[in-house]
């Protein structure tokens, strides 16, 4: 039987875990609706260390990896508009298609996903140099794009469901609350637009200049700065008319709260279940304000997705920190993810 490397998580007694990398058998298709997949590309996420810390459920004896792509390597007879060797990215999100929320065109909260079915979190996922996935959850890609670039298309389709939800216009002040991988990828978004101006917020000195780097008008150290009075010095004492919050701690959902100009949007992105937060409804009501959720993405953001790589809108050289050979996930990729110098790793399995 032939085997292949695979990054597999063992989940400790108490909690969390550790990943090894393991020679495995090659996987097999068992059901006739999916596709064995040559991975090509499988970026490192934010998540994948919070399963390893325990802020995040996964099942034990998984091979991680949920932001990848690959190439059709052998297919169910029942699978009729794909080939063997086209590119495809996997949405790791497997949806039912049944469910009300699918129904009614919220396929990002199916409710099926309660269940636990991620690829890469609690079925085998991207880093290995093989996986099997239903047929759904792939979308074909265009046949000469980058499929290293394509392993941003997952988180791509987060931002671009962030940017959607917050209606941004083109006389709006927006901030963004948090700078990491995710806060980044949706400033790129952002950036894409015409927009009065970009206001980053981050702790981290590479991270701010990171988000310079990538277009921010401003950047505000809220240790250093009163990051309410920067703000309305530049927004001419109005406040900001979108705030995505991509921590998601009671602090910097608070902070969102001290900022907000009249009609403002307020963008929940970034998840932490424990913050909590005091809100006054007459603060809502008399200037007309929203808070927002936004969780993952749809099936038109990554159509929307595949074309910011494909069109190469997006600057994923800025994006890209590195790539790596499988062998170097824990060395090299855990590593520079946990130091916060970078935003994306790519794996090439
Ligand atoms: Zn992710
Ligand atoms: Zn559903």
């Amino acid at each position: 039987m032939e085997k292949m490397l695979a990054a597999v998580f063992h989940k400790n007694e108490t909690e969390g875990g550790f990943v090894s990398l393991e020679e495995i058998e090659i996987p097999n298709i068992s059901k006739t609706d999916q596709i064995l997949l040559e991975v090509k590309a499988c970026g490192i996420c934010g998540t994948d260390l919070k399963i390893l810390e325990g802020g995040h459920p996964a099942n034990d004896n998984t091979i991680l990896g949920h932001e990848f792509t690959g190439i059709v390597k052998e297919k169910g007879v029942e699978v009729k508009d794909l080939n063997v060797g086209d590119k495809v990215v996997v949405d790791p999100n497997e949806k039912c298609g049944y469910c009300i929320n699918c129904r009614r065109g919220l396929s990002n909260l199916c409710d099926y996903m309660a269940l636990g079915t991620t690829f890469g979190i609690f079925q085998n996922g991207g880093f290995a140099k093989y996986c099997v996935i239903p047929r759904s959850a792939a979308f074909k890609l265009p046949h000469n794009i980058n499929m290293t670039a394509a392993a941003l298309i997952e988180p791509l389709s987060c931002a671009v469901h962030c940017h959607n939800i917050a209606d941004v216009r083109e006389s709006d002040n927006v901030v963004i609350i948090g700078a990491g991988p995710m806060g980044l990828i949706i400033e790129s978004v952002i950036r894409k637009h015409p927009i009065k101006n970009l206001i980053c917020i981050e702790l981290n000195n590479w991270r701010r200049e990171k988000a310079m780097d990538l277009g921010a008008d401003f950047v505000i150290n809220p240790y250093y700065q009163n990051v309410k009075k920067e703000i309305m010095r530049i927004t001419n004492e109005n406040g900001a008319d979108v705030i995505i919050d991509a921590v998601g701690l009671s602090e910097t959902f608070e902070m969102g709260l001290s900022m907000w100009a009249p009609g403002a949007r307020l963008v929940c992105f970034g998840q932490d279940y424990r913050a909590e937060a005091k809100i006054k409804p007459n603060d809502i009501v008399r200037h007309q304000r929203k808070i927002l959720g936004s969780y993952i993405g749809n099936a038109e953001d990554f159509l929307d997705a595949i074309e910011l790589i494909n069109n190469k809108v997006i600057e994923i050289e800025k994006l890209i920190t590195k790539t790596i050979p499988l062998e170097q996930l824990i060395t090299t990729g855990f590593h520079l993810m946990k130091e916060r110098k970078c935003v994306k790793i790519i794996v090439n399995p």
